[in-house]
């Protein structure tokens, strides 16, 4: 979580949705519980800690749409030197858009339901973009045509991946991270394009 990239959340309460979420702006290894704001399905902010300055991540509708479309208790985002690098590895506008392929490493077992070494775990990239609603509605369009993948990727932006529980979703950042680095190292260079 290098600078203030990135942010975190979790479900607090699914009817209404209200969401736990971090503030934007902040470096995340200094968080302190006011720093945390609760925010309803619109990305409003519902409850906040008196007099903080704290305000919803620019990103919160985002979060909305993962936990809306795939049921997730918690969200999280990194912006990794591995996963933008891969992000950027595929063109754009290839049909429904590019995918990150990965099959064949034992630690895809450490993504949620996933049994075996075989499982070819299918990575969309979503191109980035700094109208929020809109690509809200392109991830969420994405998410529907990938229902089986565990995460995505902004194009040189960074990666979301979400889970049952916040600790899920904090596996799943491990296990992907360690996977980028990998397929990175081992198949980095000219040939990824
Ligand atoms: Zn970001």
């Amino acid at each position: 979580m290098l600078g203030t990239s990135g942010n975190f959340s979790a479900v607090v309460s699914r009817k209404p949705l209200r969401l736990a979420i971090t503030s934007s702006s902040l470096p995340k290894g200094t968080l302190r519980a006011s720093d945390i704001l609760e925010c309803d399905e619109e990305g409003r902010v519902v409850t906040k800690v008196k007099g903080t300055k704290a305000k919803p991540s620019a990103e919160t509708l985002l979060h909305i749409e993962i936990v809306k479309r795939r049921g997730a208790g918690a969200v999280l985002h990194t912006h990794s030197v591995w996963s933008t690098m891969l992000s950027d590895a595929w063109p754009s506008g290839h049909g429904d858009g590019s995918v990150l392929a990965i099959e064949g490493y034992e630690m895809l077992k450490g993504l949620a339901g996933v049994t075996s070494h075989e499982h070819r775990e299918l990575i969309p990239i979503v191109d980035n973009d700094q109208d929020m609603p809109r690509l809200a509605r392109r991830v969420g369009e994405t998410l529907e045509r990938h229902p089986a993948a565990h995460a995505f990727l902004l194009r040189r932006h960074g990666l979301y991946t979400w889970g049952d529980t916040l600790a899920d979703a904090e596996r799943h950042i491990e296990i992907l991270e360690f996977l980028f680095e990998t397929i990175g190292r081992t198949q980095g260079g000219p040939s990824w394009r």
